[in-house]
């Protein structure tokens, strides 16, 4: 399942080519069709991957986005609707929830739709910007940055924020979600589907409107890798799923248990890397967003929603986080892999900020200042 009937969805092309889709929940009978009057010039992406041969992953290369839009005043929104006197990213005069392609990409399909034409060279031919040869089987082989990168508006409420939004409304971003990871999956070459979230101007936020992302990667992103070998070897070596043993285990433990409702169940894990950690799975064993059925979605929308009142009642303001899903590749391990959210804050404490500093970012070994324990806590007295 990847869409309600009671959701209807309505594509449309930007002035510049770019896809924009809305999907309607309260408004179902709302106009779709006014055209997008701003000039057509479309930014000219130059994303590029380049293989770090010592960690073998790939790393996207997009200089044009040196120059995206940064911290608008509220009234230059470009997530608005638009009004007459000022045209946004979105043509209509308002909207229930929306997803268009963004203008920034760090991944583009890199097809010019209006010429009909592809922009962007093959792999092997020279690289956009110039700065060298794409050489595939050199030390660093490059690949033009194929991908797609959306953005999701949750809701055309400027203020608003996705753990305040109505039941029924979080429900719909859970829909499009799904829906978006079926259709994103099935774009050429896509292997991996990413929805999240950055809010909060401390972990470099540009737009302060309440918006997600989705990114479709043309590779399993390393950690989504690196998580599959581990339930892999678990498999060979204990049979079942890994994801499912710990859950099991949280559930037994209970110390570091949030919430259970609606076939979910939210924890801070045992091994946090965050101070304020969260990973939220359904108990049923699923490989992505749409093989949840009617019932778990609903389920997600009450479990969610209770985290992040929780996040921001911890310091009696709004929590800055990050919100990202890992589900099954498009392609591979599709068997192994078990649906989850993580949801995790860099704020430590009312005043203090967790950065990633040189053991982290350096080594790679995270240094958490809050026990896991006392996490779990902290969050479930924090008002819901
Ligand atoms: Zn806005
Ligand atoms: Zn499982």
């Amino acid at each position: 399942m990847s869409l309600p009937s009671t959701v209807r969805k309505t594509s449309i092309r930007l002035a510049d080519g770019r896809e924009l889709i809305y999907y309607d929940d309260e408004h179902p009978d709302a106009d779709r069709s006014m055209p997008d009057r701003r000039d057509p010039s479309r930014i000219e992406t130059r994303s590029e991957l380049r293989r770090d041969p010592l960690l073998d992953e790939w790393v996207a290369v997009a200089s044009h986005r040196q120059d995206r839009t940064y911290l608008p005043p509220p009234d230059e929104c470009p997530l608005d609707p638009s009004t007459p006197g000022r045209l946004t990213e979105i043509p209509a005069p308002d909207y229930d929830v929306v997803v268009f392609e963004n203008r920034f990409p760090s991944l583009a399909l890199d097809v010019d739709r209006r010429a009909g034409r592809a922009r962007g060279p093959a792999p092997g031919q020279a690289a956009p910007d110039g700065t060298g040869q794409a050489a595939p089987d050199g030390l660093v082989p490059r690949r033009p940055g194929i991908g797609r990168c959306e953005v999701v508006c949750f809701t055309s409420d400027h203020d608003g924020a996705l753990g305040r939004l109505p039941a029924s409304r979080v429900r719909t971003v859970v829909d499009v979600w799904a829906d978006r990871t079926v259709e994103l999956g099935a774009m050429p070459g896509i292997e991996q589907v990413f929805p999240f979230e950055n809010r909060g101007e401390e972990i470099g936020v540009t737009l302060h409107h309440p918006h997600g992302q989705i990114y479709a990667y043309p590779f399993v992103a390393p950690r989504t890798a690196r998580q599959l070998v581990s339930a892999a070897r678990w498999r060979a070596e204990h049979g079942g799923c890994l994801y499912c043993a710990v859950i099991d285990s949280e559930r037994s433990a209970r110390a570091r248990v949030l919430g259970t409702a609606g076939g979910w169940v939210a924890f801070v894990p045992e091994a946090a890397r965050w101070p304020f950690e969260v990973h939220l799975y359904p108990t049923r064993h699923l490989p992505d967003l749409p093989a949840l059925d009617g019932g778990e979605r609903d389920g997600l929308v009450a479990v969610l929603g209770d985290v992040l009142r929780r996040f921001d009642g911890l310091f009696d303001r709004p929590m800055p986080y990050m919100l990202a899903w890992h589900q099954a590749p498009v392609r591979r391990d599709r068997d192994l892999a078990h649906l989850h959210l993580e949801v995790f804050s860099i704020r430590r404490s009312a005043t203090k900020l967790k950065y990633l500093a040189a053991s982290e970012s350096g080594a790679g070994v995270f240094i958490n200042d809050v026990a896991p324990e006392r996490a779990a806590e902290l969050l479930r007295e924090a008002s819901a």
